[in-house]
């Protein structure tokens, strides 16, 4: 018998011309971000500096001093590795002080660190769903991949309930057996449409079928809250979630993920979850360049104050030029295109012509028809350079007969 032959490569190319056909095979930007200078990038595949307007390094604390010198002083003390798993001598000293540091912004008795926020959200949701017997995972419609994959990876039973719908989420829970244990799972603030969580109404329903809440914070640690815990600690919520996990990539400006919660959740999860038990540990750089970060936005008010002028000042600008933005109570400002080769157009454009970057958003990050060029100002924009972009998106909206927002 021979063995079959396949064109492996031909089948690949396949699924990618889909891809390309549909318009939503993805290009990355060869950036070379350069300490001191964001919002500006080197773009080495235009050979120029450009303007980043969609990081998701929100306030610039991936090149902030206190965070560099943190990890400078930790790389230099501690060298570049872990050195093992977090059960075979890869706990730093580091890691410990940042799941203490995270602990004590949420409120909650203990913190667990991962290598991303994608991994605490599979581990966590994974790793409860399918260890605790008979558990019914209620998960927003909306949540992001890392929630989905991991309940799917668990293969507990399922509920999808509307996004962000109280009324939905309660026909569902009281149509559940009392005794069975559920947990909740949803974000604060979701990062496509900028909208957030009634974290209120779902704790009170949680409260009252016997539920767990589960509260994805990745696109609000840093940005919201005195202290920069997120949706929940600035509603005085963050008591009555059982889980928050967050990322350390976005608003803190490095890499890792985390849950924080009680001590016995998160030893069960530490001592249970493959994807934090067998994965080498975050360097211990990453861990003090963290809670470097962490520390100086529980202390600093300023960046958040800039943060929300600069957002408040893009939206101005763009109703004042007719560019159609969604609206939402958050931080992220979507401009609405609607096509995805036309979203990619735009975006070419803005970057040949004007030196502007932003990422074109299409299926299946959105849905079809909602294509986007999703923004994130930041502190580190300067007023001038909103000006910029907004002219920039004004020539483009008129060469391109595109359609005004109305006034
Ligand atoms: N949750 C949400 C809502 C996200 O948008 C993302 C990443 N974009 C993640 C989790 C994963 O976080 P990380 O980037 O730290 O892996």
């Amino acid at each position: 018998m021979t063995a079959s032959s396949y064109d492996y490569d031909a089948l690949f190319q396949q699924a990618l011309d889909g891809l390309k056909a549909d318009g939503s095979y993805r290009h990355f930007a060869d950036l070379e971000r350069r300490a001191g200078h964001f919002p500006r990038a080197f773009h080495h595949g235009l050979g120029r500096e450009v303007t980043v307007w969609c990081s998701n390094d929100y306030l610039g604390m991936g090149q902030h001093p206190a965070v560099l010198a943190a990890m400078h002083e930790s790389l230099d003390r501690s060298g570049a590795g872990a050195g093992g798993t977090r059960n075979i001598s890869g706990t730093n000293h580091e890691h410990v002080a940042l799941e203490r540091e995270l602990a004590d912004l949420h409120g909650k008795e203990a913190a667990l660190l991962f290598n991303s926020g994608y991994l605490s959200n599979w581990a966590t949701l994974g790793t409860i769903a399918a260890r605790i017997k008979g558990c019914v995972v209620l998960s927003d419609e909306a949540n992001h991949a890392s929630m989905i994959e991991g309940i799917r990876h668990s293969r507990a039973e399922k509920q999808v309930f509307r996004h962000n719908d109280p009324v939905d989420l309660e026909a569902r829970l009281k149509a559940l057996p009392l005794d069975a244990p559920k947990i909740v799972a949803f974000e604060s603030v979701y990062s496509m449409d900028g909208d957030i969580a009634p974290i209120e109404a779902f704790c009170d329903l949680a409260d009252k079928y016997g539920a767990m809440t589960y509260l994805d914070e990745v696109h609000a640690v840093g940005l919201y809250g005195h202290q920069g815990g997120g949706v929940a600690e600035q509603l005085g919520l963050a008591h009555r979630l059982t889980v928050i996990e967050g990322t350390l990539g976005k608003g803190f400006g490095v890499v890792g993920g985390y849950i924080s919660g009680s001590a016995a959740l998160c030893d069960f999860v530490r001592s249970f979850a493959s994807g934090f038990i067998f994965s080498t540990a975050l360097p211990p750089m990453v861990a003090a360049g963290a809670l470097a970060s962490i520390r100086y936005l529980r202390a600093s008010q300023e960046e958040r104050r800039l943060h929300k002028d600069r957002v408040a000042y893009l939206r101005a600008r763009l109703d004042e030029a007719g560019i159609p933005h969604l609206v939402n109570p958050s931080h992220i400002v979507p401009v609405m295109v609607g096509e995805a080769v036309r979203c990619r157009g735009l975006s070419d454009e803005l970057l040949a012509r004007f030196g502007h970057y932003i990422q074109p958003i299409n299926y299946p990050t959105v849905a079809r028809g909602t294509e986007r060029l999703r923004i994130t100002p930041g502190p580190l924009h300067s007023r001038a350079d909103i000006d910029d972009l907004v002219g920039a998106l004004a020539t483009l909206w008129k060469e391109q007969g595109m359609a005004a927002a109305a006034a």
